[in-house]
């Protein structure tokens, strides 16, 4: 065991607009953290060289050479197959198409790496060190400008026939709902993420709603974010907090369909919308347990995700670990 805890790996986040990347021992502790911007639109050389930068940099701060370091986890945002290593696409990085990007890294690094999608890794990271330890049945929901999940069953991240489950934020919450970046219509993150609210407020106040939302904005509707709203509502706006629960109402029904399929002990939420706290989640949970079966929605607890940020980081970072059959410290 002794011997276990000194292998070191490499964990990288690949996002559409930041690269993090931090050298991490089986504990969970980062030796290391390397954040850097996302050259998505110079394309998908410019995104690769980036991530070697920043993983030399990484390696640099954290007094390690590459020889040192046991395997590479990349948690990439966009649909991949582990297996295959291969990224299909991803809505943050224009023109990349089935990428074999866990080989691509391997060569380039000269290490055994692992791919995985960057919600599952943020799953995989609260699952390990954060706050679904000890938890066999739980599902993660990142509430963001878009909705992201992870579903581990029985201990095990489930990724589906081909890499792609977990996209919680394209299930249909309504047929004919708004049209969402999928293509689809009425996806659940149509409806509850941020960027869902903020288009509904710029909405209504352009339709002359009276609200103080405005004067959180500098006056211009297109400043308008949800972040901009969760400050009116502090202020007791009423739209703001109408709009906030409307909000809270839609994460709720989405709860309620994965409660009822996935029967699971608990729900992580994270997430930068999350910090709404109360005002957001209590509607949710409401309704959850409203429209899931009673049984299955008074097993399943809540909690927030505990590892922010370094959420994904570190989950790719243990995705490596195990998939090379070592232990974790959990
Ligand atoms: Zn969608």
């Amino acid at each position: 065991m002794s011997e276990d805890l000194g292998l070191l790996t490499l964990g990288i986040d690949l996002g559409g607009s930041k690269i993090l990347t931090a050298v991490v021992n089986p504990r969970g502790e980062m030796l290391s953290s390397d954040e850097s911007m996302t050259p998505a639109t110079k394309g998908r050389e410019a995104v690769i060289q980036s991530i070697l930068d920043s993983a030399h940099r990484a390696l640099k701060q954290a007094g390690v050479a590459i020889s040192e370091i046991y395997a590479i986890g990349v948690g990439a945002a966009g649909i991949s197959n582990p297996e295959a290593g291969i990224l299909f696409t991803s809505p943050n990085l224009p023109g990349w198409r089935d990428v074999p990007l866990r080989d691509i890294m391997q060569e380039r690094l000269g290490k055994r790496t692992f791919l995985i999608n960057d919600a599952n890794a943020a799953a995989l990271g609260e699952f390990y060190f954060g706050a679904a330890r000890r938890a066999r049945n739980f599902i993660y929901i990142t509430l963001s400008t878009g909705i992201g999940g992870g579903i581990v069953i029985d201990g095990k991240i489930y990724t589906g026939a081909i890499g792609a489950a977990g996209e919680v934020g394209h299930m249909t919450i309504d047929d004919n709902g708004p049209i969402c970046n999928c293509g689809n219509r009425g996806c659940w993150e149509t409806l509850a993420s941020g960027t869902a609210l903020a288009k509904e407020a710029r909405h209504r106040i352009k339709e002359g709603v009276r609200t103080s939302i405005l004067t959180y904005a500098e006056g211009d509707v297109e400043r308008v974010t949800a972040q901009v709203i969760h400050n009116a509502a502090d202020q007791g706006d009423g739209l703001a907090k109408e709009l906030i629960a409307r909000t809270g109402y839609y994460v709720g029904v989405g709860l309620a369909n994965l409660i009822n399929i996935f029967n699971p002990e608990l729900i992580v939420i994270g997430g930068g919308l999350s910090n709404i706290g109360d005002m957001l989640l209590e509607p949710a949970f409401k309704v959850a347990g409203e429209r899931a079966y009673k049984e299955a929605s008074q097993a399943v607890r809540f909690a927030s995700a505990e590892l922010g940020r370094n959420s994904g980081v570190l989950g790719a970072a243990a995705f490596a670990l195990r998939e090379m059959g070592k232990p974790l410290c959990e």
